[in-house]
Formats: C-alpha cells, structure tokens, sequence
C-alpha cells in the first residue's frame, strides 16, 4: 500500500483524487484543503451571490466526488512548508505528514489593494466561500458597489450584484474591459451590454485610497479625485500562485531543479511533476500554453481538472503526459454570450498573420489565423457562440500536430 498526500481541494486535487481512487483502491489517498468545508465548485460563486444556486448545489459536486471515492477528506488542515527532497509537508497544527507521492494543488490567491485603507471592512476580494458569505452581507437592493478590475471573475461578480438590484461603479485599469480576452470590436460590445443595464464605465480612473464612513460604508476616493460613498468595493485585479504556501516556502531548490518556482507558480515537467514523486497541478502550477508556446499559469477550471488527473495517472504509477492547455473562457453579460480562446488579437500582419471577422445584428465573430490554422477566435452572441466547440477542437489538432 502506498500513501498519497493531496494538498488543496479544488478541480485539481479532486481529479487526481478520483483517478488515484479508481487505479489504487488499496492505497491511502489523503486529500486536504485550509478551508473549513467540503470542497465545492469555485466557478459556481457568483452564482451563489446571485441566488441563482443555493448552498447544497455549491457543495454538491465535492461532497458527491468525497462519497463516490470514498476519500481521507481533512477540512482545515493548512499546509506551511514542503520539503521536496523527503516528501514531507509540515501542517499549521504541527503534522508532519510523510507520504510516497504529494501533489500541490493549493490554487491561487488573488492580489490585494496596496492603496491606503485597502484593508477595510467591506473591501473584498471573491475567491472562496467565506469571501461570499461576508459579502452577502453588504449587499443590498438600491446600495451602491464599486468594481475594481474589468476582468472575468469582476464581471460575473458584477452581474451577480446587478441581478440583485445594486447599482454599480465599475473601475478599468486598462482603457477597455475583458482586455485579456476580448478585442477591441468585443470589449465595445461588452461596455454596452453592461451600460444598457446601468452599469457605470470609468476606464483608465483607479480607486487610491478607502476610509470607512457612516453606516458601515467606504469613502473611496479616485484616481481623478471623485470621492465615491459605497456599500462595497470588490476587488478584482488577478491572482498569483499558490494561497497560503509563499514561494519562500516551497522548500525550493532552483539549482537542482527540484521544486524550481517560476513565473510565479511551481515548474513541472510534462508527468505534471516538479520533484521526484512531488506533483503541482491547477492554478498553482506553470504549464505549457499550446497555442502561444510559452509555459505560463492558466488559472481556469478545466485545464485544473486535466492537470489534476494526469498528476493522478502519475501518481498511481501510470506514465502519463500533458502537452498543454489552451486558454479558453466562456461568460454571460446580462444574456449576452461571448466565448473566446488562443489568440485573441492579431500578433504581427506582415508574418503571415490574418484575421476574419463579422459583426451581425445578432453577434460578433472573429477568427485569427497563423498561415492559414486557426490559433484563436472571439464569439459573441447567442447563436454566434454555438460555433466554438468545432473551431476550439480544430485549434487543438493544429496545436498538437505541431508540438
Ligand atoms: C468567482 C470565480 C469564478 C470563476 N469562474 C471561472 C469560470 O467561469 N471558468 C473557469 O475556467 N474558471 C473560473 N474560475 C477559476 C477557477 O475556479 C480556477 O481556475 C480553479 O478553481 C483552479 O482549481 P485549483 O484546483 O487549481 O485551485 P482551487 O480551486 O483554488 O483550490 C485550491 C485548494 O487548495 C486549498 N489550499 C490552498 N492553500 C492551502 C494550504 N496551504 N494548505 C491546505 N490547503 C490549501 C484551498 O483550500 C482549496 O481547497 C473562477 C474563479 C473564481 C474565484
């Protein structure tokens, strides 16, 4: 019987899980995670915000996953350090947990306000379950949220607020949102969607600093010099690697390779492997990015659940590789469907480069080609995104047949 330790019980730690229960049934998996819960599906907050799903269908897909698989399931348990070399992880409760195989998965933890008053009450960032509870709390219908940061995870929190009657103050570092994802004819499309439901642009315009105010209200105050009385401000500027376990204390030893942290996140080779019988996977670990061939983070639920299971076919001692992952991001404005994947804008016209789009009354459409394959697309629109599953399998086979 072997012993495998899974640290972190997000999409990655439970695929490795499910696959290590059904290859090994006779070994020990232990799975745990620094949050007081069974795990739950991350992706489905918002909607938790929103009331479109309520608590036990948030918790479903972990508790259903615990049973199923029969695991060593510890809420609470928050890893300190890993000693790479020995397989070894010391617990804030004083285990030494020693196991054959360990697999990171510990996630991400989004960056925080660096202004002055950034660590007030009512200043949020939305990445586990508590966060949600406490910012139920301020919402209200008719009170007023500033949004900080127009990428994926501030705009489904937005939606969700909106969908509960709250007025919103939307806060762009970068002149257009969705920078990351969406062109400039699809960042335009998405403004309007948001504008046609009152919801209030300020692009290029940052929050500087927060005092607390009456009634359990934050005075913000910007980068123009508005001042702004709030129920709220969520804030929503990215993530880096890893939750609690800091780069420090990875127990990292560049020179051998073992453990190494780039690019903010643990290195790992194709076997999702950083160090011998150690395994990253998820948001925690840099990977290969199929389409633009550099390795990077990609911080997205399903590409978590692919690295998870080939950590897990690894970990059961079943070689098994992974070539990469292709970034790729589906959401909804107020009805308005929009997909996007690889590249999303044009990288240089002259070296065989090309881009085709369409703008219809019913959606927007841009394919960007290299040398005639298809290496990205955006899709908005609701019969216009129906197309994104042919045209995300084609970038994968000219990806693959080309690594
Ligand atoms: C609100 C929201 C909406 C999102 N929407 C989408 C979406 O629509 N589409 C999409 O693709 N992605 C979305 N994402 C991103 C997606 O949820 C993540 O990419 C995915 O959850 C990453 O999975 P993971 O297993 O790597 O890490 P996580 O899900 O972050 O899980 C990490 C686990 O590690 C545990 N942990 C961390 N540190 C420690 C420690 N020191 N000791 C013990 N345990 C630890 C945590 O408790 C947790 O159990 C969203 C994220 C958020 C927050």
């Amino acid at each position: 019987m072997r012993r495998h330790l899974i640290i972190g019980a997000g999409n990655a730690g439970l695929s490795a899980a499910r696959v290590l229960a059904r290859l090994r049934p006779e070994d020990e998996i232990r799975l745990v995670s620094h949050e007081p819960w069974v795990p739950y599906c991350r992706c489905l907050l918002t909607y938790f915000l929103e009331g479109a799903i309520d608590r036990e269908q948030l918790f479903n897909w972990g508790e259903q996953i615990i049973k199923e698989c029969r695991l060593n399931y510890q809420a609470g348990k928050t890893a300190l350090e890993i000693d790479f070399e020995n397989r070894r992880v010391r617990f804030a409760d004083g285990d030494l947990i020693r196991a054959d195989t360990i697999l990171v998965a510990t996630g991400g933890e989004p960056k925080k306000p660096a202004f002055p008053g950034g660590d007030l009450p009512g200043i949020f960032t939305l990445r586990c379950f508590n966060d949600a509870l406490q910012m139920q709390k301020r919402m209200r219908p008719g009170g007023l949220w500033a949004i900080a940061g127009a990428g994926l995870v501030s705009l489904k929190t937005l939606v969700a607020l909106r969908e509960k009657g709250i007025e919103i103050e939307l806060f762009a570092t970068s002149k257009r949102i969705l920078s990351q994802v969406l062109d400039r004819p699809g960042s335009k499309l998405a403004a309007a969607r948001l504008k046609a439901n009152r919801v209030k642009i300020n692009p290029g315009e940052e929050i500087v600093a927060a005092q607390a105010a009456a009634e359990q209200k934050l005075l913000l105050t910007t980068s123009t010099g508005r001042e702004l009385t709030v129920d709220g401000l969520l804030y929503g500027k990215g993530v880096t690697a890893c939750g609690p376990i800091a780069a420090d204390n990875w127990g990292a030893d560049e020179a051998s390779g073992k453990g190494a942290a780039g690019a903010d996140g643990l290195v790992v080779d194709r076997r999702q492997a950083c160090a011998e019988g150690v395994y990253a996977a998820g948001d925690v670990a840099v990977v290969y990015d199929l389409v633009s061939r550099r390795p990077g983070r990609m911080p997205l639920w399903p590409t978590a659940g692919e690295q998870g299971a080939v950590a897990g076919f690894n970990m059961a001692g079943r070689p098994c590789l992974y070539y990469g992952g292709i970034s790729c991001n589906s959401f909804s404005l107020f009805g308005l469907d929009f997909i996007s994947a690889g590249f999303r804008k044009l990288q240089a016209a002259a070296d065989g480069w090309q881009r085709q789009s369409t703008s219809t009354d019913v959606g927007y459409s841009s394919l960007i080609y290299h040398q005639n394959e298809l290496k990205g697309f955006i899709l908005a629109g609701n019969r216009t995104i129906l197309k994104a599953g042919p045209l995300l399998a084609e970038i994968k086979r000219n990806c693959l047949s080309c690594s």
